[in-house]
């Protein structure tokens, strides 16, 4: 076969190949789209001939909810103008940018709004997704705690589960980004202890038989320092027996100093000498461990019974610091020293998987199919646009209901009504 013949039956086979795709993606769509319907006409059915007129809480926005929205975007507008200076500065365009969207996070909701029923079905809101929005870490921090509960439950019936703190000295804004490379190199030295991938002579982590876990940087801002901190879940071996009964100068708490001092374990007071250790780039071997007299401040304690649910919001959030004022330079600084550099939360071990998805969560409540077809009995829904503002004072005067499809909604009401 000459090359034109060639050349011809090739493009011949690939035009055939992707019409062939083609093919098969018109034959998936329509039968996805069938599906729905199918869905949609069982729903009908289901709503023709068991009409329920209450809408039930698990897929309405609340008033508490509502209220939280707009007590965590306080501050946005505060970052807002941080954006624009520091657009102002390094005039890039990207600043400006994220100071429209976070100005603007959750301040507009679109979707269909029922008339007869005064009922809007939220289906989008614009979020801003921005590292400083207190708003968008909470929405965040509420999938991450929906996504790992079960997977934790699963893991208590095997294992028992530890919460960790490694603390370093406070530090100051120009010293914070050295800080958290120093401190990262730790707590990934750390982790590599404990899975078996660097060893001690002298010492076995193998026993304490970890898996997997969950990291978690926090930084809480003081006036002039900055304090970060890791927090961890560690999934371990049932039934280690970790006697606590060392004394040191971190038993004692400044803030209640009544309390009993607290006691450590022979694996806490390990932890504390290869903290320091790790963290000034030192040699760590059992010598160098033994000269130590005190290292930092670490703490390993198992997590009883339900307790876990209360250390997950510590090893979900972000910081402390969008709860409070940040002033220009202090926002620079957590800006400069975090931007698109480490990872502050990461699923470990057996749990990696679960921390490749950090998306805001966006599964769809099962009850919500039934609402819409009951709504939609009496009446098309109109395409709307709300904003934030108004949808609070509607909510509150009795004029309209919010509905959402998202099974998360149940988790932010409970959160909202904890904190209302
Ligand atoms: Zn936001």
């Amino acid at each position: 076969m000459g090359f034109y013949k060639f050349r011809e039956a090739v493009k011949k086979c690939v035009s055939h190949a992707q019409l062939r795709e083609q093919n098969l993606r018109v034959k998936e769509l329509r039968a996805k789209l069938a599906e729905t319907n199918a869905l949609k006409k069982s729903d009908r059915i289901a709503a023709l001939q068991n009409p329920v007129h209450e809408i039930p809480d698990t897929v309405q926005v609340t008033e508490a909810y509502l209220d939280d929205i707009q007590r965590r975007l306080y501050f946005n507008d505060d970052f807002a103008d941080y954006y624009i200076r520091l657009g102002d500065e390094t005039n890039l365009q990207k600043h400006y940018n994220t100071a429209d969207s976070i100005r603007n996070c959750s301040k507009h909701w679109f979707g269909d709004w029922y008339a007869l029923r005064r009922v809007f079905d939220r289906k989008s809101l614009s979020l801003c997704h921005n590292m400083f929005c207190s708003n968008c870490n909470h929405l965040r921090q509420a999938s991450r705690i929906k996504r790992l509960t079960p997977v934790l439950e699963n893991y208590q019936k095997t294992h028992d589960l530890y919460h960790c703190v490694i603390t370093v000295p406070n530090c100051s804004g120009n010293k914070l980004d050295i800080t958290l490379d120093n401190f990262f190199t730790l707590a990934r030295q750390v982790t590599r202890y404990l899975r078996g991938d660097a060893k001690i002579a002298g010492i076995d982590f193998l026993q304490l038989g970890y898996i997997g876990g969950i990291r978690c940087l926090e930084i809480v801002v003081n006036e002039k320092t900055y304090h970060p901190h890791f927090h961890f879940v560690f999934i371990l071996k049932k039934g280690l027996n970790l006697i606590k009964r060392h004394i040191n100068k971190f038993s004692y708490n400044r803030n209640q100093p009544n309390l009993p001092p607290r006691k450590f374990s022979d694996f806490e007071i390990l932890l504390q000498k290869i903290a320091y250790l790790a963290y000034n780039n030192q040699k760590v071997n059992l010598a160098s461990i033994n000269s130590v007299k005190l290292g930092y401040s670490c703490m390993l304690d198992m997590i009883e019974g339900d307790e876990w649910h209360e250390v997950l919001k510590y090893v979900t959030k972000l910081t402390k610091y969008t709860m409070c004022a940040l002033d220009y330079t202090q926002f620079k600084t957590l800006y400069f020293a975090l931007y698109k550099k480490h990872r502050a939360y990461q699923c470990l071990g057996v749990l990696s998987r679960l921390g490749k998805d950090d998306s805001i969560d966006s599964e769809v409540a099962e009850e919500y199919r039934r609402i819409i077809a009951e709504l939609q009995l009496y009446e098309n829904p109109v395409s709307s646009h709300y904003e934030l503002d108004s949808l609070i004072s509607n909510v509150k005067n009795g004029n309209m209901r919010i509905i959402s499809k998202y099974i998360i909604q149940q988790l932010l009401n409970k959160d909202a009504e904890r904190n209302a």
